[in-house]
């Protein structure tokens, strides 16, 4: 039976760690927009963290997973992986957040963490398969989790983290996905002074992915479809701009980058944007996780090319990105919305009309009566 819909701390509370009542916004059917749900949350494990949230960040991947994109999904899916919240609850066995903490959660909320993936940091790998924030099932009660488009979430520990203080929390929820996802490939492949980075694709990981690369030192060119963003792309960083349609400006390209970092979030021709690396340059695909026409090998043979991809990134590394974003006053560009505008924001974001990340205000995800 379901308690209240904001836990009291297990801790002080004798007998009030129940399954608490949960509302929020999913979908039944690919086809079906989302609606409100009401759900239970888990009662509170000994290394459970209950979170209220208060910022919800819209990612692709959450279109994506509610139209069964990629197949695989489970409803109904309630998606969110970009969350702000504050810590109303701790397990018995929690010392890392305490209540009124501002903590966030990303794209993960369980892994084995025996595993050699999960004792490297690298949570996202592990091999037992890591319980992702939504369309998941639970290791132990095989519940299909239920991510960020609610009123509040039950978390194991390890995979809270913490929100640097100061930082503004209304701004903070799509560094989770968006910024963790171009963080790490930069980081992996040490973009830093003096790489020829290209991010192809300025939605919400390419806007993040232009912000990190030139703080990271790098010299920046945004290579959109949309000639109306390059304006935006330069005030975000972008030291240059690429009109992938201009033929012309595409071939006056070759060979220049050094880093190509790719968002396009369908499966599309990666030819073109292959001819634009120069020696032993990589490309990294962290947009389409759907089949990709053929490449040629000429491409990559001559110039030494790699291509590769990229998945989000493990908990540490998530921590040291916040902290990163933190010291520098790094943020999303986002565009709060209420919860009941969610359709509309999809609709926008197949139409490609968004500046450049929707963030849902958590207040106005409602709880039960
Ligand atoms: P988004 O906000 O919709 O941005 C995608 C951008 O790609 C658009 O703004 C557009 O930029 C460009 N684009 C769209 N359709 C295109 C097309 N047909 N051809 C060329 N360019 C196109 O999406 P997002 O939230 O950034 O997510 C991007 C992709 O990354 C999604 O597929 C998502 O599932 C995936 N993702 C992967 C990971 C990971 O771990 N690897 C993590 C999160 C998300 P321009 O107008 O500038 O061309
Ligand atoms: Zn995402």
């Amino acid at each position: 039976m379901a308690t209240t819909a904001e836990p009291q701390s297990a801790n002080t509370q004798e007998g009030a760690n129940q399954p608490t009542a949960a509302t929020g916004w999913g979908t039944d059917a690919p086809d079906q927009p989302l609606r409100p749900m009401n759900f239970e949350r888990r009662a509170l494990r000994p290394d459970d963290v209950a979170i209220k949230i208060t910022f919800a960040g819209i990612c692709h991947s959450d279109l994506h997973t509610c139209r069964n994109d990629w197949g695989g999904s489970r409803y109904p899916v309630i998606p969110g992986h970009e969350i702000v919240g504050t810590v109303t609850a701790v397990g018995s066995e929690v010392t890392r957040h305490a209540v009124g903490d501002t903590v966030a959660v990303g794209c993960m909320v369980d892994s084995c963490m025996e595993c050699d993936q999960c004792l490297a940091g690298w949570e996202v790998f592990c091999r037992k398969g890591c319980v992702q924030t939504y369309n998941s099932a639970d290791y132990h009660d095989g519940t299909i989790s239920k991510g960020g488009y609610t009123d509040h979430i039950v978390v194991r520990d390890h995979f809270v983290l913490k929100v640097p203080a100061g930082m503004d929390a209304s701004r903070t929820a799509p560094l989770l996905c968006a910024g963790i996802t171009t963080y790490s490939p930069l980081r992996q492949y040490n973009v830093g002074e003096g790489t020829k980075v290209a991010v192809i694709g300025l939605g919400g990981l390419g806007h993040m992915g232009v912000k990190l690369a030139a703080a990271m030192g790098a010299h920046v060119t945004m290579i959109t479809t949309t000639p109306s963003k390059g304006e935006d792309a330069r005030k975000l960083g972008a030291h240059d701009v690429i009109i992938s349609t201009d033929a012309e400006a595409m071939k006056a390209a070759a060979t220049r980058f050094d880093f190509i970092l790719n968002t396009v979030p369908v499966s599309h021709e990666i030819d073109p944007y292959l001819q634009l690396l120069g020696r032993s340059g990589r490309m990294v695909i962290v947009g389409a996780l759907t089949p990709m026409p053929g490449f040629t090998g000429f491409n990559l043979i001559w110039w030494n090319r790699a291509v590769g991809g990229s998945a989000i990134g493990g908990i540490p590394e998530t921590q040291e990105m916040l902290d990163f974003c933190a010291t520098r006053g790094i943020y999303p560009d986002c565009e709060m919305i209420r919860m009941d505008e969610v359709n509309e924001a999809y609709e926008r974001l197949l139409r490609n009309d968004v500046r450049y990340r929707f963030v849902i205000d958590g207040a106005t995800i409602g709880g039960p009566e």
